[in-house]
């Protein structure tokens, strides 16, 4: 899977295992998100948008803790699952 972030074309691996036992990691260097195939489908997109706000956070300069991007990453997703009116909006082209 191919991700655009600020600019850049991310790849998106699954692999096993990951960087010891993380269950997702980021390589700034090759863009490249590494995620372990041991975790559920429901898992694996909270690890992905946690991965991704390391990311954002790393592309930007913001230094944003371990826990905040935790909390980001589920909290995130969780607001795109539920509200597809939102997503819809967001995703909108301008007239
Ligand atoms: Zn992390």
């Amino acid at each position: 899977m191919k991700i655009r972030i600020i600019g850049k074309d991310w790849t998106r691996k699954l692999v096993r295992p990951v960087l010891g036992d993380d269950s997702g990691g980021c390589d700034f260097d090759k863009c490249l998100i590494q995620q372990s195939t041991d975790e559920c489908e429901q898992q694996r997109r909270d690890t992905l948008a946690h991965e991704i706000f390391h990311a954002i956070s790393d592309s930007l300069g913001l230094k944003v803790k371990e826990s905040e991007t935790m909390a980001l990453g589920c909290v995130w997703v969780q607001v795109l699952r539920e509200n597809p009116e939102l997503v819809e909006y967001l995703l909108k082209e301008d007239e």
